[in-house]
């Protein structure tokens, strides 16, 4: 049995980029079919309004994640794009859903992982949305509504969300050090294993403390792998 992890983070799967869901299809197919597990840390879709939408442009990547599944334990915690995936979809897949924050022993190392929107708190309007939208209430009534209303608001979201971002600086939507180290004591873990900001990286803060940041996809995969013999190796064609 494999004893290697997997990790990947923001495909952000989209219709206009079929690339990205023929590089991930051919990673589930060939190289996440080797390992022990994978975790999907959030974003895999650029948007998902609710387990319901058939969403037939994703269907060949869904049936690799399945097929995937029936053999190494596939694990999806939501980003800020797929927080509305759900257990439906979850059960038909045989994913497992994991809560944010997750702690996760690799060995010697206790690490966490999240999403990553978490640690942006430099980017107030984004935080103060993010608890709108994360609440039961909210999401209960989103997903009341037809699909076809929903689709509505999520392109006008979007749309606000890119002029929101063109005004944003580089630094507001990278990560806040404080709400890092925050991370690591609340946490009492090693490593923090995130995506989210799409800039795949290695952080070492001293001897013990690190941040692993995966990268958002392409048309190469961009994944994190560990194993007890080699440790944390990041692949992105980017490094
Ligand atoms: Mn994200």
């Amino acid at each position: 049995m494999s004893h290697e992890y997997l990790f990947i983070s923001d495909c952000h799967l989209d219709a206009s980029r079929p690339e990205i869901s023929a590089a991930l299809t051919g990673f589930l197919d060939n190289r996440a079919a080797s390992a022990r597990c994978l975790y999907i840390l959030g974003d895999l879709f650029e948007v998902w309004l609710g387990d319901d939408d058939p969403a037939p442009e994703y269907r060949d990547v869904i049936e690799s994640l399945r097929q995937l599944a029936s053999r190494v334990e596939v694990f999806f915690m939501a980003g800020n794009r797929d927080f509305l995936l759900g257990s439906a979809f979850a059960s038909k897949v045989n994913l497992s859903l994991l809560d944010e924050p997750h702690i996760l022993q690799l060995g010697q190392d206790r690490a966490v992982l999240i999403h990553g929107d978490s640690l942006c708190t430099d980017d107030r309007d984004y935080q103060e949305f993010r608890s709108m939208v994360r609440t039961e209430k909210w999401q209960a009534d989103f997903l009341g509504k037809p699909l076809e209303e929903r689709q509505h608001i999520a392109a006008r979201l979007r749309a606000d969300s890119v002029d929101a971002m063109a005004q944003k600086s580089y630094e507001i939507m990278d990560v806040n050090q404080a709400a890092v180290q925050d991370c690591f004591t609340r946490n009492q873990v090693s490593t923090i294993i995130h995506g989210h900001t799409h800039r795949p990286a290695i952080h070492r803060y001293n001897s013990d403390l690190s941040r692993i940041v995966l990268g958002d996809w392409g048309q190469e995969p961009s994944y994190l792998s560990w194993t007890s013999v080699q440790g944390f190796d990041l692949h992105d064609p980017r490094l």
